[in-house]
């Protein structure tokens, strides 16, 4: 086994130990004999793929809510010759243990953002704000999450509203998918937000899954910050403090992790209105129709009276720990006319600045070379819309 995750190991069961309560760095490093930098390096490592909680006011590490959760649950797992493994439902059920079913919680349903955000308040760690639920139910009945206090934010009034004000689109955080797919202005005017609304899952998830939603889950995969990046969006969150308004590549941090403080509620997201001559198009390849993308990419640009690439957005789906600007396209690109050679340039790049790992939607050498392929794809769409084509 490799050493580092020999000594991962040996953490885990350690902090498994001691419960909810956790462990401080010096203890984890002193009590298992390892050098203070690697031990905080391999904290840093396990905590940032979810294995891991740090509570910052005690400095202490647990083990994170998912790991909790399948410990309790591999009660209830037996060997399967042919699968590994496999649930056992009449066992399960005998130990009045639900499977699908959720945790208890209570359901707090606030009328405006401020009551919203006092609950998020009172209930610090506890609750989680319900959208469309299309992320967060499953999550809650695998018990990968298990909030004491649902704030559902559906009965908020003027959160799912598109229009355009101020120089930008302005999309309510809890406009539906489905609504943005078939909005007329989204349609006239913002292909790459019209493309995307288009290949998200299925008309199912589309009817109650919510762009706000989408964003502050900040899944790799999800289409909505691949689209923003290259839109160059803004999100609009409130909270205790007051208002705050941050660029797209600010508010997604890594994978599920965005810049919300845990008190904070997004709002809005701003698309920068389309100058003269822009265009954009967002173009996904998928296993079978209605699935999360083998890959996608996103696409915006303005072209100058020259037909030269003013301004160049890029933005990859699932390519990367979170979704990921493609800034080394973008500069191949800009100040250039977009011709077939200076487009594949800036698709190459992108296939060498992004991320993928190999999984059960291929091997990432294919991944690497469909951004290529994708990448190509959307910028000339965007550059045809841009010139006034189709
Ligand atoms: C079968 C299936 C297929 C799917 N395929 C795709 C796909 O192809 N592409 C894609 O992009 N997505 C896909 N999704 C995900 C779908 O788009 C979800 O709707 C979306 O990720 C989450 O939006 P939601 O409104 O349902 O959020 P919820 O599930 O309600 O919430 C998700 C998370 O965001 C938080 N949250 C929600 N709203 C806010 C807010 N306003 N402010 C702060 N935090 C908030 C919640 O607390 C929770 O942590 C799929 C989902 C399913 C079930």
């Amino acid at each position: 086994m490799v050493p580092a995750v020999a000594r991962a190991i040996r953490i885990l069961r350690y902090l498994a130990r001691h419960g909810d309560r956790g462990a401080t760095l010096a203890q984890i490093h002193r009590a298992l004999d390892l050098n203070k930098s690697t031990c905080h390096n391999i904290l840093k490592t396990l905590q940032r793929y979810g294995f891991l909680e740090f509570m910052p006011p005690s400095r202490r590490y647990r083990l994170g809510h998912a790991l909790v959760e399948l410990g309790r649950l591999s009660r209830y797992v037996r060997p399967h010759p042919s699968v590994g493994v496999r649930l056992s439902p009449r066992k399960m059920r005998h130990r009045g243990w639900g499977g699908m079913i959720t945790d208890k919680f209570e359901y707090l349903v606030p009328r405006t953002v401020a009551e919203a955000v006092s609950l998020l308040q009172r209930h610090r760690g506890e609750a989680k704000l319900l959208a469309g639920g299309h992320s967060l139910i499953p999550l809650m009945k695998l018990r990968l999450a298990t909030p004491r206090y649902l704030v559902d934010l559906n009965r908020i009034d003027g959160l799912a509203d598109i229009n355009e004000a101020g120089g930008f689109l302005r999309v309510g955080a809890l406009t539906r998918h489905a609504d943005i797919e078939t909005s007329d202005l989204i349609l006239s005017r913002y292909p790459l937000l019209a493309d995307a609304a288009r290949v998200i899952a299925d008309p199912l998830v589309r009817n109650m899954g919510t762009i706000g939603g989408s964003l502050a889950h900040a899944d790799p995969a999800g289409d909505w910050g691949a689209a923003m990046l290259a839109a160059r969006a803004q999100v609009v969150v409130s909270g205790a403090r007051g208002e705050r308004i941050l660029p797209i590549d600010e508010f997604l941090v890594d994978m599920f992790t965005t810049a919300l403080q845990p008190d904070e509620i997004v709002t809005e997201i701003r698309v920068p209105q389309p100058p003269p001559r822009s265009g954009g198009a967002y173009v996904k390849l998928e296993r079978k129709v209605g699935d999360f993308a083998i890959v996608a990419v996103g696409v915006s640009v303005v072209l100058d009276g020259k037909d030269r690439c003013e301004q160049v957005g890029l933005g990859l789906c699932n390519v990367g720990a979170t979704s990921l600007r493609a800034r080394r396209a973008e500069e191949a690109l800009r100040g250039k006319t977009p011709d077939e050679e200076a487009i594949a340039g800036a698709a190459r790049a992108a296939a060498e600045e992004c991320d993928p790992t190999s999984d059960l939607r291929g091997p990432a050498e294919y991944k690497r070379d469909i951004v290529r392929v994708l990448g190509a794809r959307a910028l000339r769409l965007a550059v045809q819309r841009a010139r006034g084509g189709v």
